[in-house]
């Protein structure tokens, strides 16, 4: 009999901006710069004005109907995607207007098959809306407010699906108690030293009673749960 071949995951990500040095920095941090390392990750970025159809590389244009601000237009991203987009891939979209980013949505997200994502960043007032319409497979929100740009939305979602990818953070574990998981937020959690400027740490936790601990943690997510978020609590 064969022996049993390790399954290992990749995910790509081609984030397409007009501002790829502001992306790039963040990428190379931390836990996702060490997921590209282990190669659980592939994380392009991508400058729009690459597909710009003009010499002086402009992807924006003033809108039909008047009003201010600069709209992206549908050819540059069109090229994009058609140069970008193979078999599996999907297309992203960030937008105000698009559906809320959830952990379950996260986890959906990293354990699709050959999951491949392509992430539209926006700018200024947005995309022509014919690329809402016929070039985008899902549109996100991170919430209910606007900022300048899709480019921290892009890594809100990168960040979020790739700490869930198996062997990207040292210990898993870390992953099973995490807020929202179970429907309830993390317990509290304190380090060295015991004892600081008259606030102590919970007596349980010095205990070393783990049975105790565990309840005591269990009470605390409930309690925070239902103060911080009784929508949660329901
Ligand atoms: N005029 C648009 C906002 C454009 S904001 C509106 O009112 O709906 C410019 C860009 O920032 C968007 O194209 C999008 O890429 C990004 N963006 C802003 N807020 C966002 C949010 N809450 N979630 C995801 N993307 C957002």
């Amino acid at each position: 009999m064969k022996a049993a071949v390790p399954i290992t995951k990749m995910i790509k990500f081609d984030l397409i901006t007009i501002f790829p040095e502001s992306l790039q920095a963040y990428l190379d941090t931390s836990i996702l710069k060490r997921a590209q390392e282990k190669g659980l990750v592939e994380i392009k970025v991508h400058n729009l004005r690459n597909w710009s159809q003009n010499k002086h590389k402009t992807v924006d244009d003033t809108p039909y109907g008047g009003g201010p601000g600069m709209v992206f237009m549908v050819e540059p991203i069109f090229n994009a995607i058609k140069e970008l987009k193979k078999e599996t891939a999907k297309v992203f979209l960030t937008s105000p207007k698009g559906e809320k980013l959830t952990q379950k949505k996260l986890t959906t997200f990293s354990e699709e098959k050959d999951a491949h994502y392509i992430i539209l960043c926006g700018h200024y007032e947005g995309f022509d809306q014919r690329v809402h319409d016929n070039l985008v497979d899902y549109e996100f929100s991170i919430g209910d407010y606007v900022l300048s740009g899709g480019e921290l939305p892009a890594l809100v979602l990168v960040d979020g699906i790739t700490r869930l990818i198996p062997g990207v953070l040292g210990n898993e574990q870390s992953l099973e108690n995490e807020s929202f998981t179970n429907d309830v937020l993390d317990f509290p959690q304190y380090t060295k030293p015991a004892k600081f400027n008259g606030w102590d740490v919970p007596e349980v936790l010095l205990s070393g009673n783990h049975k105790n601990i565990q309840e005591w943690r269990e009470q605390q997510s409930l309690k925070d749960t239902k103060s911080k978020r009784p929508d949660m609590s329901k």
